[in-house]
């Protein structure tokens, strides 16, 4: 499904991500964790080619980013993106949040966008707020109208970046939830963060990056379950947080 192979970036003469390869199969949920700064944003932004690279490639349901023929912009209307911050358009009502993109990207009838929207709406438990407007909504909702308006698109796979960093503790549990529903039915994911309970709990793989670099790519219960196999930076991070 996602293939990172051999990637290297640089800002300027700042190498942040040095040779960094995993692969994602479907229906895989990878989480990716380490210190600030190691270069988890970057990684996962490269992925929907947010972030360009210097070196190697990313093959994404079969097509490289690296091949200058691919249509990026087509490309990254089959990757869902959540961030730490919800950026719903703060003058759109929650609907018409849901369906710009289905209709601007995808070509979809206003109708059919709706439709769609809405249903996943549904899903994330918001459909009595479809009218009001994203100032109008908790974090914790905005964040699901984010993660709703990803899924009407219909993605081949899912990333987050930390979805749930900036909220209010009480309202983590919420956005972790539909996050777990999503794996559960099987979404491909690739996600950022420092829910240790939700790596533990769904993850099927986890990553761990430190300066740069990928220096653990094993399966969750391997990674948890036997710190002293680790390296010595991921045995220092599960020791702060086992
Ligand atoms: P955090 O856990 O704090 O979110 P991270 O692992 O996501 O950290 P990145 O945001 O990927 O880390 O940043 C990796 C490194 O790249 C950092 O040293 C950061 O300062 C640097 N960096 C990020 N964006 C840029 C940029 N646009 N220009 C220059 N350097 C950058
Ligand atoms: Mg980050």
């Amino acid at each position: 499904m996602i293939e990172i192979k051999n990637v290297s970036k640089w800002y300027g003469n700042f190498q942040v991500l040095t040779d960094c390869s995993t692969t994602i199969n479907k229906g895989e949920v990878v989480v990716v964790c380490g210190p600030s700064g190691s270069g988890k944003s970057t990684l996962i932004k490269t992925v929907n080619a947010l972030e360009p690279f210097q070196k190697g490639d990313i093959v994404v349901d079969r097509i490289s980013l690296a091949d200058p023929k691919t249509n990026l912009p087509k490309l990254r209307s089959r990757v869902g993106m959540v961030f730490q911050h919800f950026e719903l358009f703060p003058h759109l009502s929650v609907t018409e949040n849901l369906t710009l993109a289905q209709v601007k990207v995808l070509g979809r009838s206003l109708d059919e966008a709706k439709t769609r929207g809405l249903k996943m709406l549904e899903r994330v438990g918001l459909t009595a707020h479809k009218d009001k407007f994203p100032g109008q909504l908790s974090g914790g909702q905005q964040q699901r109208v984010a993660i709703a308006r990803a899924l009407a698109m219909d993605p081949i796979v899912m990333l987050f970046d930390e979805p749930t960093s900036a909220l209010d503790p009480e309202m983590v549990g919420e956005v972790l939830d539909v996050m777990v529903q999503l794996a559960n039915e099987g979404m491909t994911m690739m996600c950022v963060t420092h829910e240790m309970g939700f790596a533990r709990k769904v993850s099927h793989r986890v990553i761990f990056m430190d300066a740069g670099r990928v220096i653990e790519d094993c399966k969750r219960d391997e990674f948890f379950g036997n710190p002293d196999a680790r390296s010595p930076r991921a045995k220092d991070f599960l020791a702060k947080i086992l």
